[in-house]
């Protein structure tokens, strides 16, 4: 491997021990604490990780954590009942309504009920088009942990060719208007892209965002460009052990490691920095809420 190694475990490590510092100072000099509210509808059991996860760290940081846990039935009215009780729930300065919902939910309803100001993964269309017109807004976890990681290792990223492979809502178009914002060259690829290879090619920075493990061969990538993997696929390891299994990312870690200048692991990579974004953003979303100077 000749790639440098970002290591998201240990950047998210600094994140979060910076928010701690923030929620020390925001008890001690004005008696507040960020409060972050997290629903879970049903037993999705990477969703539960999740959650347990987001729970734990928002708890080690100094935090109030809630959880709701509904059914999987649970209506649609129930649950927008419940995010109107945290909407008004002035302890409470950050919602997460953990995504995929069951079906028979309506995704975009739900989410567009969250406060604007509270929707700390930043996906209310207030927030979209704050964000799509360069105004300060909440954004999304996971790309702005990637931006971190990319202005952490690159200083300035003007001017730099960059292809998002992905065109979710939640990753390849917020990854995309973050990029733009510092200046980057930007494409957008997605399934319908033709030689996507060559259009990866071209790339100084490959955010990769697919869901398809290991789908980013080394070939693909140009030498010295920095590769930063977004995707968690679960493969079943059997030579780990019988019923074992092993995350891979949405790029062949070693042919692309091989030839790139800079790449981020699964796990260790984008993960952990989703996590710490998250906390990041309440303390912000607490701070605006009572009028105080925001965390950089
Ligand atoms: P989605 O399934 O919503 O989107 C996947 C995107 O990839 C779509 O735009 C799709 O194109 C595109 N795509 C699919 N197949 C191909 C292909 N063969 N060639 C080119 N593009 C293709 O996924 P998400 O954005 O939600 O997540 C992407 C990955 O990131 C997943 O592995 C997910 O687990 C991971 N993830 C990781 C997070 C973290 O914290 N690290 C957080 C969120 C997600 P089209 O639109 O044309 O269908």
């Amino acid at each position: 491997m000749s790639a440098t190694l970002i290591d998201g475990k240990a950047f998210a490590a600094r994140v979060r021990a910076q928010v701690a510092e923030h929620v020390t100072r925001l008890k001690a000099d004005h008696g507040i604490t960020p409060g972050l509210a997290v629903v879970l509808v049903g037993e999705d059991p990477a969703s539960q990780v999740y959650v347990r996860s987001k729970g734990k760290q928002t708890t080690e940081v100094g935090m109030k954590s809630v959880e709701h846990k509904l059914d999987v039935d649970t209506s649609e009215a129930d649950l927008l009942a419940i995010v109107d009780q945290l909407n008004k729930d002035p302890e409470i300065h950050g919602i997460l309504v953990q995504l995929p919902l069951p079906k028979h939910l309506d995704e975009d309803l739900v989410i567009n009920s969250i406060a604007p100001e509270k929707d700390v993964d930043g996906f209310h269309i207030s927030n979209v088009g704050l964000l799509g017109t360069g105004q300060k807004s909440m954004v999304p976890c996971t790309p702005l942990g990637c931006l971190m990681m990319l202005r952490d290792y690159h200083g300035s990223l003007s001017g730099m060719d960059a292809v998002v492979v992905g065109r979710s809502n939640i990753v390849g178009k917020p990854m995309a208007q973050l990029l733009l914002g510092d200046s980057c060259t930007v494409t957008i690829a997605h399934s319908r892209t033709k030689d996507l290879a060559d259009v990866v090619r071209r790339a100084d920075i490959v955010v990769a965002a697919v869901g398809r493990p290991e789908m980013v061969p080394g070939d693909w990538i140009k030498p010295g460009a920095t590769v930063i993997d977004v995707g968690i696929n679960r493969l079943d390891a059997p030579e780990k052990g019988e019923g074992k299994t092993r995350l891979v990312g949405d790029v062949d870690f070693d042919s692309c490691a091989a030839v790139a200048g800079a790449i981020t692991p699964v796990p260790g990579g984008v993960g952990p920095m989703t996590i710490a974004c998250l906390l990041a953003n309440t303390v912000t979303a607490c701070c605006r809420a009572n009028g105080l100077e925001e965390p950089e």
